[in-house]
């Protein structure tokens, strides 16, 4: 019995929660499509859960209620799935105001109600004062995929020659929580991006079908994460041109004083797609089609050198490589 204990870095989307997942997680529990966002069922059907204990629960651009239905949805989204059904799961802190409460509700009833799925059930929970904090959501999410397994958007089907995509600037969602929390001034204005993708998503199955290899939402550990879990799951090497990357001033300035790299931090509305090179302008015009992906820009491509990795072509033309955050840049964003 190892006298290991999980801390907060492991809870932090990055190579220490990879770790955890792979050596303690998926082989005892036989998952067999890990890693990916949402799991086939058969018939046509993908599943995915997931749980929400953003600190607060209230930050500007949204609230944990609201990110609860739109991380759900986006999961299933990203893997060519219309979401059909949720259900939600609430552990709540004894002692929480009963508003509060009511007012996360009509915020996740509201955001289910934009993205046309119904909550289909639930469970509450109450823990003791002091052993909570406030409220955690736990969501699960049933969707219909809109093509066959095989065709379907994974995280095992990026090759080489691929082009890769961005629906916008990265950071926001991380840097407006943490300027919430800790009141930081010089990063008020930020709002998060939270937000559902599965219009844009499930367009660009729709229109390029197969020609869509791999989409995936950037949310902890951000496009870094994002990038290297494709590049590890496909077995190949990913490279982004810093030049090209959409950057949102007041993130980028948030980031430089508190010394992020805003490609670790997370987003809550955006999407990573890799598609076939003959895809990529058409991909690009639907993105940006989009009222979520007015900024998507065609930001890199991926290779056969540095499989299992991903890396940045800076202004100066010089290589650098994006590494997998470790552990938590930013604990308790989502
Ligand atoms: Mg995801």
């Amino acid at each position: 019995m190892s006298s290991e204990v999980v801390t907060l870095a492991h809870g932090g989307g990055g190579s220490l929660m990879r770790e955890l997942l792979v050596r303690q997680v998926f082989p005892v529990l036989g998952v067999v499509e890990a890693g990916e966002d949402a799991a086939w069922v058969g018939d046509g059907l993908l599943m995915t859960t997931d749980s929400f204990v953003v600190k607060p629960l209230f930050f500007p651009g949204g609230d944990i209620g609201k990110l609860a239905v739109y991380g759900t949805v986006n999961d299933l989204a990203m893997r060519g799935a219309r979401p059909l059904a949720l259900t939600v799961g609430l552990i709540v802190e004894e002692g929480l105001g009963l508003e509060v409460l009511e007012e996360v509700l009509a915020s996740l009833a509201e955001a289910a109600e934009e993205c046309e799925v119904p909550i289909i059930g639930g469970d509450t929970k109450v823990v003791e004062a002091g052993r909570g904090d406030g409220l955690y959501i736990n969501t699960a999410g049933l969707g219909q995929a809109v093509a066959p397994h095989e065709d379907l958007p994974s995280l095992a089907r990026a090759q080489p020659g691929d082009a890769v995509l961005v629906s916008g600037p990265m950071g926001e969602h991380g840097v407006a929580v943490l300027a919430a929390r800790e009141q930081l001034g010089f990063a008020a204005e930020v709002m998060s991006d939270c937000a559902p993708l599965h219009e844009m998503a499930l367009v660009l199955v729709g229109e390029l079908g197969t020609d869509v290899h791999c989409l995936h939402d950037p949310t902890r550990g951000g496009l870094a994460a994002a990038l290297n879990e494709i590049a590890q799951t496909s077995a190949v090497g990913l490279r982004v041109y810093e030049a090209a990357l959409p950057r949102q001033e007041a993130v980028e300035v948030a980031c430089e004083l508190l010394g992020f790299d805003s490609l670790q931090v997370a987003n809550e509305g955006k999407l990573v797609a890799v598609v076939a090179k003959r895809s990529a302008e058409d991909a690009l015009a639907l993105m940006r089609a989009d009222a979520r992906g007015s900024q998507s820009a065609l930001v890199g491509e991926v290779m056969l050198e540095v499989a299992g990795r991903a890396e940045v072509l800076t202004g100066l033309g010089t290589r650098r490589v994006l590494e997998m955050p470790s552990g938590e840049l930013l604990p308790r964003i989502c």
